[in-house]
């Protein structure tokens, strides 16, 4: 599909007093029409900040942002409030976790749909109220027209959620930004919700972002995988053969922590250490202090040197940051030998 969203070497800091917090350095990827990007990594991997970037969330006094992010055209670091307004209304919707975030409560739920949709649309109120009931049809909430007359908090978390998604999608953005939506919610509500995604995707065929920790659910839902350590990719490629056969040292962690069974549960293996402090990011590869490979590596380069990004041999459309070749490959050629 075509490429609605660019992010090219995009670095997001927030000065504090303890000094500059480097949420994102660094930072390349592309979203595409009809396809879910995946973004991936644990809390503080700056997996979530981008995003805010792209929508114009971060308080600007507060935030430096280099590099470029273009969305449909437009670029945005550096864009003014207004320029942020038209993406937020027409260009982009984001799916928070929390549904209370974007619905006012005291506004009945279709009256703020049509609302949305009468901001860029001339069209009566009563035809607007029409295009509200409709999207609450198509994300799948029942009576639409009486559920249209209700007050958020009339809804199940479930269907808040879901008229969100109505909310974000009236006025038709070619991104739909969805940032650990379902985290929230009970596991059978979590699965419609994603169905509901997937399904609404190949309706209206906009990119989407999905922003998680959970590989679960990047394995049902997502076409393309990123994935964050320390504000940095570390690996993109096909989402489920990565996930299938992870290369980089931190994705492979992150999948051998996984428990396969019920009873691995008992012996989760966490990767060893914690994420570095973005106050303080580690020299040269920023998973140097956690890494199992590096002894592999000649010389001092995963401590001296940032590895750039690089094709996998061998594997489609994978590529790494890491000085090894193809790490994973080396480490089952090792258990080989022995
Ligand atoms: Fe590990 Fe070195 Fe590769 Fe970083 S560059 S992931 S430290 S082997
Ligand atoms: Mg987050």
């Amino acid at each position: 599909g075509d490429v609605v969203l660019e992010v090219t070497d995009l670095t997001v800091a927030f000065p504090t007093e303890e000094g500059l917090v480097k949420a994102v350095s660094n930072l390349n990827y592309k979203a595409r029409l009809g396809r879910t990007l995946a973004i991936v990594g644990e809390s503080g991997s700056g997996k979530s900040v981008s995003s805010m970037a792209v929508l114009g969330l971060h308080n600007p006094k507060r935030t430096q942002i280099t590099g470029s992010i273009k969305l449909d055209g437009l670029e945005l670091v550096g864009a003014p409030a207004t320029t942020f307004q038209k993406v937020r209304s027409t260009k982009a919707a984001m799916v928070f976790q929390d549904p209370q975030s974007s619905l006012h409560p005291f506004h009945k739920v279709g009256k703020q749909i049509a609302e949305a949709y009468r901001a860029h649309h001339r069209v009566s109120k009563q035809v607007a109220l029409k295009r509200a009931v409709e999207m609450l049809d198509l994300v799948g909430i029942p009576n639409p027209q009486r559920r249209a007359n209700q007050y958020p908090h009339e809804f199940s978390g479930g269907m808040r959620q879901r008229a969100m998604i109505a909310l974000g999608l009236v006025n038709d953005p070619k991104l739909l930004i969805a940032d650990e939506p379902t985290t929230a919610l009970d596991v059978t509500v979590q699965a419609q919700i994603l169905d509901l995604v997937n399904d609404l995707q190949k309706e209206f065929g906009s990119a989407v972002i999905l922003i998680t920790h959970d590989l679960a659910v990047v394995a049902e839902t997502a076409d393309d995988i990123l994935v964050m350590y320390a504000g940095r990719g570390v690996e993109k490629g096909d989402a489920k053969e990565v996930l299938a056969a992870p290369s980089h040292p931190y994705t492979h962690g992150l999948l051998q922590s996984l428990p396969s069974t019920s009873e691995d549960l008992e012996e989760l293996r966490a990767i060893k250490g914690s994420p570095p402090s973005l106050l303080n990011l580690p020299s040269g590869c920023s998973f140097h202090p956690r890494c199992d490979f590096k002894s592999q590596v000649e010389g001092d380069a995963c401590w001296t040197q940032l590895p750039e990004w690089r094709p996998t041999p061998g594997l489609l459309n994978r590529e790494i940051r890491c000085h090894l070749a193809d790490p994973v490959a080396t480490l089952n050629n090792d258990e080989g030998a022995r």
